[in-house]
């Protein structure tokens, strides 16, 4: 039998390995495109000797240049998410997900690809309405630190949109903060900060007063979740929420992981970025109805598996 092609543009990255995994475990062929910006090789070496895995290296941004292959899916993945970045990446991240969605887009209307585009929570920005659903706008400042991700991710949403009217089979998913293993050391992100502090017995930098809140979703959950929006029916042209809805202050996380740990490391304060979201909350009730998911994994288990990885 035919097996299924997929590609996954930002295939070594932390959710598109895991992806990758789990495609490989389905037993479809799995084209990785990646220009490991912030991807890594390490990240899929174990998938390299599978014969069904192909790693291709090249940027959405470029006319890249892919096997000429029909691909019967392409989960989008492809750009840098930590807020680390955004400062000495802001045009890489702000044009992968503008020009580099629409090449993708391209791709997908030319070879008849059904197609899945990561956007964020982010594109709630600081917001008004809690917890946020599909239907809230945002409260989004175009200008600021973080508008290189927030604002590209927007206009990302608004390419695909019109791309569907024109006939591509696409689905938006608003992915909402995500932690597990193959987390860089450095990424810069709450949870690999606090995790691989604590193990350093370093102090915990929580910034601010840490009474801002997330919702943290762990990869496998959150992996799933993607696979369902890309295959149930009745998905095309959906935007869709895929995150916890379990909020937790950000000093109670840094006191939650030193708890899960044997070192007992300082909690320090440092100052809160600018345009730092005060609240964040998933409202998963369309996840929960159009694609029968929620979230199974408890954050203390995440977090032991994670601090499992990082040690
Ligand atoms: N944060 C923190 N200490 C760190 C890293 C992040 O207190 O070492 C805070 C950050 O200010 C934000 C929250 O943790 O309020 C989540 O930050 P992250 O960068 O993980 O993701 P975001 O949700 O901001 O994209």
């Amino acid at each position: 039998m035919k097996k299924m092609k997929t590609l996954v543009p930002g295939g070594a990255g932390f959710l598109g390995s895991h992806l990758c995994d789990k495609l490989i475990e389905e037993d479809l062929e799995v084209y990785c495109f990646d220009n490991l910006g912030s991807g890594r090789k390490e990240n899929i070496k174990h998938l390299n000797e599978k014969e069904d895995f192909h790693f291709i290296k090249g940027d959405i941004r470029d006319e890249f240049d892919l096997p000429d292959i029909e691909f019967d899916e392409i989960f989008h993945l492809a750009s840098r998410a930590s807020p680390r970045d955004f400062k000495d990446h802001s045009i890489e991240i702000a044009m992968t997900n503008s020009l580099g969605t629409k090449n993708l887009l391209d791709l997908a209307k030319e070879k008849n690809s059904k197609f899945l585009f990561t956007s964020t929570s982010e594109v709630y920005g600081n917001p008004e309405k809690h917890p946020q659903n599909e239907e809230y706008w945002g409260n989004v400042n175009p200008n600021g630190p973080r508008s290189c991700y927030d604002e590209s991710k927007r206009l990302g949403e608004s390419i695909t949109t019109n791309y569907i009217k024109n006939g591509v089979d696409a689905r938006i998913i608003r992915i909402f903060n995500t932690y597990g293993p193959r987390m860089a050391r450095d990424d810069g992100r709450v949870i690999p900060n606090f995790v691989t502090q604590a193990l350093d017995n370093k102090p915990l930098t929580v910034y601010g007063d840490g009474t801002q809140t997330r919702s943290f979703c762990y990869v496998n959950d959150m992996i799933k979740g993607l696979i369902k929006a890309m295959r149930k029916k009745d998905t095309t042209g959906e935007i869709i929420n895929l995150g916890s809805n379990k909020e937790i202050k950000i000093i109670d996380l840094a006191k939650k992981i030193k708890s899960l740990i044997e070192n007992e490391p300082e909690i320090t304060y440092e100052t809160l970025p600018k345009d730092d979201p005060k609240r964040r909350k998933a409202d998963i009730t369309k996840a929960k109805q159009k694609l029968n998911w929620k979230p199974k994994t408890d954050l203390n288990k995440g977090l032991q598996k994670t601090i499992e990885y990082f040690k």
